[in-house]
Formats: structure tokens, sequence, C-alpha cells
């Protein structure tokens, strides 16, 4: 080893991913990323869930802080008691990692933290590290979020459009559910607005998105801090083409099944989709966290089946209970169901002809990415505002509309369904998702303006280790 890459290799970053699916992936591949690139990364895990036990994570060892007696009951608590938990957990816990770290001969130098936990910065500094701030949300509604938290847009927004600068023209239903659901939400906004809170402070401040997708608003909001994006945080062999072998994970700095949260069906699902011709089947799927009624269930259900296409559907284990079988059977001639999958292999096979998904910010990056168009459905949150940017500002899907009820009936899923899958439409969203797909890969290529933000990070922090 020469003595520039000894170096990188005694350089030792902490990461701290928000312990939800949706945090906890692309901070452990940012994690191995700064892995590839020579450095020693060592991610920290809230939870002792079997993705932290897993025996081979490749580039870095995860290392759990888990607290038991902090986390008891944690799921009938509120969200603010959680997140006085983590901070606890993480006051208490990081003195002790950073000091048996010193011992060994591998010294601490920075802290990436999930931006939601801007606290963490506070007590990075205290212990005489550098901290990064990573962003797992779009610019776009970190730059909504930003409004809100400068007093610039006042909420609830009860407005029907709203003006924001650096975005297209917003309708009430385009922003983060959270500005105009407050009653349901009060301490989720509080929480999005506090990414801000000291991010004067932070020496990196890191986004999951790129510079061509968001330019824009990166180019406001890069003249209140130096905002650098690192994304998409998904590993190079998803964005590198779109038949892959998928027995091969050599190359791989990700490997699903043993990342999750939630346990995949990996054999079923690539086995059923390998049996479908080309750009056949709809996969759906909202995320980790979204809790649909039974009536909109059945709607799905019905929309699917007079869609006519094949279908793989994920219902989590906890919403199987109102799975509408009386519509469905979970593996008809049509359709596969089951409770997890690997998304990831799913959205860069090449049966997979459109994604129905809830919009979360990974699931929209690593569809945008592997250039598989949408039917966006989005609940909650950011959603909504990622729904908008996929149909109207990238044109890589389109959006449902939601009846006087608040459902999405089965005919208006039928029928978003047909026109990415078949209609005149589809060919243009087809064009501007393998247009977006090459610039997704570009950015994270050697070189690319991910990369290079990647680079520069790396080589400041090795050059502070020297
Ligand atoms: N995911 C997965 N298998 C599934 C559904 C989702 O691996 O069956 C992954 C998906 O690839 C993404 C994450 O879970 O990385 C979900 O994050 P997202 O931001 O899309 O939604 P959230 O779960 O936070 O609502």
């Amino acid at each position: 080893m020469g003595s520039e890459q000894r170096v990188a290799a005694e350089t030792h970053v902490l990461t701290l991913p928000l312990p939800f699916q949706g945090h906890i992936n692309p901070m452990l591949q940012f994690s191995k990323r700064l892995a590839s690139k020579g450095l020693k990364v060592t991610p920290l895990s809230f939870t002792d869930k079997e993705w932290t036990k897993a025996a081979e994570h490749g580039s870095v060892n995860v290392q759990i802080i888990f607290d038991d007696t902090l986390f008891a009951e944690i799921t009938d608590q509120e969200d603010t008691v959680y997140i006085n938990n983590l901070y606890a957990t993480v006051k208490r816990r990081l003195p002790e990692v950073v000091a048996k770290h010193g011992e060994s001969g591998y010294p601490i130098s920075c802290l990436v933290y999930d931006s939601l936990m801007p606290w963490a910065l506070d007590i990075a500094m205290e212990l005489g590290l550098l901290g990064a701030t990573l962003f797992t949300q779009s610019l776009a509604v970190s730059n909504i979020y930003y409004e809100v938290h400068q007093g610039k847009l006042k909420v609830p927004v009860e407005k029907t459009a709203v003006a924001v600068e650096g975005m297209p023209p917003l309708e009430i239903h385009d922003l983060p559910s959270f500005l105009f659901d407050l009653e349901n939400y009060p301490l989720s906004l509080k929480l999005s607005a506090s990414q801000f809170s000291n991010i004067g402070e932070a020496d990196w401040v890191f986004f999951n998105t790129f510079n061509s997708l968001e330019d824009e608003v990166l180019n406001l909001m890069a003249r209140q801090c130096a905002i650098k994006p690192v994304g998409p945080t998904i590993p190079s062999m998803y964005t590198d083409n779109r038949v892959k072998d998928d027995k091969d994970y050599g190359l791989s700095l990700f490997k699903p099944d043993v990342e999750s949260l939630f346990k995949p069906d990996v054999e079923s699902c690539m086995k059923w989709l390998d049996s479908r011709e080309p750009c056949s089947v709809v996969y759906v799927s909202f995320g980790s966290l979204s809790i649909l009624g039974e009536r909109q269930m059945e709607e799905i259900a019905c929309g699917l089946k007079m869609s006519c296409h094949y279908f793989l559907w994920v219902v989590r284990e906890t919403e199987k209970e109102k799975f509408p079988s009386r519509f469905l059977d979970e593996t008809s001639e049509k359709g596969l169901v089951v409770t997890w999958c690997p998304q990831l292999e799913v959205l860069a096979h090449k049966s997979v002809g459109c994604f129905m998904t809830h919009c979360g910010w990974n699931s929209t990056l690593e569809a945008l990415s592997m250039g598989v168009p949408m039917v966006a459905m989005p609940q909650w949150a950011d959603q909504t505002t990622n729904a908008k940017f996929v149909a109207d500002v990238w044109r890589v899907g389109v959006r449902v509309k939601v009846d006087e009820e608040g459902i999405v009936t089965g005919k208006e899923i039928e029928l978003r369904i047909r026109e990415v899958m078949e209609e005149e439409t589809a060919i243009e969203i087809r064009k501007n998702s393998e247009k977006w797909e090459k610039l997704a890969k570009e950015a994270v290529d050697e070189d690319g303006s991910s990369d290079k933000n990647i680079q520069e990070f790396v080589a400041k922090l090795i050059c502070n280790s020297t």
C-alpha cells in the first residue's frame, strides 16, 4: 500500500442514518461510495435489526449504538419522545465510540449525519469532529422547508396556489403534505424545518440528488450555503445498463438481500420476472411506511386487473390484512404479490415496464436512474412534491387524480397505467426516462458532477489527517 492509500485508509468517518429504510439506504450507499474511495467508514445503527447483523456489508462494518432501555416500547411513543431518545443515545454513545476508535489507532475525523438530526452536528463539534449533513430528500422539497424555516412561507398553507422562488407554479397539493395537513403532522413540519437550524456551521452539506436534475433550485440554494449533490446514491452497477447478470455481485456496492429492515422475497420475484416479456410488468410499491385504506387497496386491485398488464405488487406484512383477495389472487396468472422485494433489482429487470410508486425520494431517484417510467401515486410528506416533478418537470411519468372522497379509483389507475405502458404518450415518457437515466449515470461516473464532490470531500479529509 502506498503512503497516500495508507493515510486514506486511516482517515476514519462515522455515518449516522436516521433509523428508517428510506434514510438507511442512501446513507449506507454513500458510506460505501466513500469507502470505495479508500476511506475507512463506520456506519452507526440505532437498531439491532437484521441488516446490522448481516455478516457481509462489503466495504463497511456497521456498529450498533442501540440502547434497549431508551428504546423500550418505542412504537407507542410520540415523535418528540422518539427524537429525544435518538438524541440521548447519540449524546451518550458517540463520545464512547469516538474514544474507542481513537485508542485502536483509527481516530474519527468526521461525522456524516442525516439532516433530520441537526443536533448531531453540535455533539460532533463538542468532540472536535468535522460535521457533514446528508439530506435524503430532494433540493426542491428542501427549498420549500427552508422557506418555512425562514418564515417566508406561512403555514398552514390555505391558498390554492403558491409561488416559491426557483420552482414551477405549485398548487397546494404539490407542496409537502405537512404544509397543508398541519393538524395531523405538527411535529413533522417542525422537524423538517429544523434541518436548517445550524446548517451554516456544517463543514459540508450533501444532497442525494445530482446537478442537472435540480439545477435551478441548486443555483438558488447555493446562494445560502455550499451545497454538494452526491447522488443518486445507488450502486453504479445499477446505473451501468439495464440488462444485468443478476447473479454477479462482484462489483456491487450493495447487496439488497442483507441490507433491509424487511425481508425481501428475492428468489420468487426474480424468477417470476425472468419468465415475463420485456417491458410487460407494472411494478407497484408504496415504500416502507405508507398505510393505504382498505377501499384504496381494492381500487388498486381493480385498476391492475382492468389494465390487463402483468404486475408485481409489494404489500407489506403489516398491510396484508387489507389485501383484497376477493379481487385478486396473490399469485394469479397476471400478478405476483410479495411482502418486500429487492427493489433495485426489480427496477433494473428488463421485464419491468413501469413503476406505480408513492414517490418516496429514494424510489423516485431509483426509477429515474434506471429509466423506468412512473405512475405517481403520492401519499404524504415530500411525495406530493416529488410526484409534481415526475409528471410536470422531468416528464418521466404521469400522476393519478384523487377524487372528492380522497380515493384514486380503479378506472383512474387503469387509464394512467395504459398511458405509460401503451399510448402515444408512453413514447415521449420513455424517451425522457432514457435521458434522465443517462444523466444520472454521468453524475456518478468517475469525474461526474456528484463523483467530483465526493472526491473533493475525501481529498480534504485526507489532507486534514496528514
Ligand atoms: N424498497 C425495497 N423493497 C421494497 C420496497 C422498497 O428495497 O419492496 C426500498 C427502495 O428501494 C427504497 C426504500 O426501500 O430505497 C424506500 O425508500 P423511499 O424513500 O422510496 O420511501 P419510504 O419507504 O421512505 O416511504
